[in-house]
């Protein structure tokens, strides 16, 4: 059986993956094998539907090391003013750039493709199988494991509808939308998700007439309005503001949210609707503005079946439009895998630790890796978080990310390198720390923070020290 060995074994060449491993070596002189099932890195990118774009900013998005797109504002389209926002096949070629020019280049990085991680019964020698020769490698790991594939999240093209589709039914998933060749008379979208509100404002933007789409949104979202996550201090001050100031003058996650509405950060697409999901999505107005032409909302939980004329409901049965195709969108994305250590005994778990923001989080836990050398220290500067679901989640996902900036935020080297890190929302580059703006924000969150932070840990229902 061949063999290989190396310093770090990587499962998972996805965005978290690829970030990680990218901060460790421009930080540490080791080797690292990223091994993955799809054939190339990206992660969910390679099966992503084709008309997907970042929901945030480019600059947000990939390693720390190389910046995603070129950081340019929109100059025209619906979005002017906001930043630029990746497509797919832009983000495809971007992470096939970095593991052949850079990780490969470097001769640092070995790359493993269509492969499998089995396992390993000492926790040093790791089995691999190649998915296309079929043929068994055996990884001598001289320092860590790290798993990149915790969080991944479940995509409709690789997930089948969550509801029973009988013979006849029309139904398809996301992907498959732009290549319908015999035109459906409705669309009925089911999802509540961004995938879900990305399909309806294609269609809408592809001559679809608002009164031939159903939408089944079991829950209504609350998504942020993109304009308040932007890479500018200010910006990104101003809303760790507006959050804090909600939570301390609110009496529950609701009220905060909808505090939060009225400061023009949450959106929610039905004003009568109190949104119930919290996983916040960005969202342009002009999105917000389409979605709000559909009228044909169902609200009946979740789908049970789809037969070729109804969708069963628990306790309700809703005719289908005739001639109608429909989308499966409703795979859950964010994953919620039980909260552990970022580095456990037997191996790395790449997780958030601020709020949100998978890919800074993965390349601040590669940094640490890489600058630290005792891992209870590790643990206490990148203390895990969650990713939400709902509002309480949401309010928790703050809390803890807030305790967690200012724990690695308080070590001069971290804060050195975040505030360098085009990938850090939160960024304040040196010259920019003096502008009245700045400080004026700055001055905002100082006041609201205290309280704020106290509030969102009492919604959170525990307390985070
Ligand atoms: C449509 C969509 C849009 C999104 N947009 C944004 C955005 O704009 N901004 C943002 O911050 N986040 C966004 N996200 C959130 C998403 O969580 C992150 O983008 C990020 O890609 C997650 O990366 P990951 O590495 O955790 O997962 P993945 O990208 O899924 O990568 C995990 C990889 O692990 C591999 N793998 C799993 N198990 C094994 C195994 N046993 N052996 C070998 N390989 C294995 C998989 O093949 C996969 O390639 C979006 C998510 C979706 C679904």
């Amino acid at each position: 059986m061949p063999k290989l060995d190396t310093d770090y074994l990587v499962v998972g060449a996805g965005a978290t993956g690829m970030a990680f491993a990218d901060a460790l070596i421009d930080h540490a002189d080791v080797h690292v094998t990223l091994l993955d099932r799809r054939h190339a890195a990206g992660g969910h990118w390679n099966d992503a539907y084709p008309f997907v774009q970042l929901h945030q900013a480019s600059v947000f998005y990939g390693v720390a090391s190389t910046v995603l797109g070129s950081g340019a504002i929109q100059q025209d389209g619906p979005e002017v003013g906001l930043q630029e926002r990746a497509r797919r096949a832009e983000i495809q070629a971007y992470y096939d750039d970095i593991l052949y020019r850079r990780f490969l280049g470097s001769g640092r990085v070995t790359f493993l493709p269509a492969s499998e991680y089995l396992g390993s019964d000492d926790g040093n020698t790791h089995r691999v199988v190649s998915h296309v020769s079929g043929e068994h490698v055996e990884v001598d790991v001289r320092r860590r494991l790290v798993d990149a594939t915790y969080l991944a999240p479940t995509i409709p093209a690789t997930t089948p509808p969550p509801f029973g589709v009988t013979d006849g039914a029309r139904v398809v998933a996301v992907n498959d939308l732009p290549a319908v060749v015999e035109t459906p008379g409705a669309y009925v979208i089911v999802g509540a998700g961004k995938t879900a509100t990305d399909a309806i404002v294609w269609l809408l933007r592809n001559g679809v007439e608002a009164d031939r789409i159903m939408w089944v949104r079991p829950r209504d979202p609350w998504m942020l309005n993109r304009a308040c996550v932007q890479p500018d201090p200010v910006v990104a001050l101003g809303l760790a503001a507006d959050t804090f100031e909600a939570a301390a003058s609110s009496a529950s996650p609701d009220e905060m949210f909808l505090r939060l509405e009225a400061a023009g950060v949450m959106l929610r697409i039905d004003p009568d609707v109190l949104p119930t999901m919290a996983k916040t999505p960005t969202l342009g107005m002009w999105e917000l503005d389409l979605l709000r032409t559909v009228e044909n909302v169902v609200r009946n939980g979740h789908i049970k079946g789809v037969t070729a004329g109804e969708i069963e409901f628990e306790g309700a049965v809703v005719s289908l439009p005739s001639n109608a195709l429909v989308v499966h969108c409703a795979a859950s994305g964010l994953q919620y895998p039980p909260m552990v250590p970022i580095w456990g005994q037997d191996k790395v778990r790449v997780q958030t630790s601020r709020a949100g923001f998978p890919c800074f989080n993965a390349a601040l836990v590669g940094f640490v890796e890489a600058t630290r050398d005792d891992d209870l220290e590790r643990n206490r500067l990148c203390p895990t978080n969650t990713l939400p679901n709902t509002t309480t989640d949401w309010s928790e996902m703050q809390s803890r990310g807030a305790a967690a900036a200012a724990a690695f935020g308080a070590e001069a080297d971290i804060a050195a390198w975040a505030n360098g890190c085009a990938l850090n929302p939160a960024r304040i580059e040196p010259g920019q720390r003096d502008r009245p703006e700045v400080l004026a924000a700055a001055a905002r969150v100082a006041e609201h923070a205290p309280p704020g932070r106290a509030r969102l840990t009492k919604f959170a229902g525990h307390w985070i020290s």
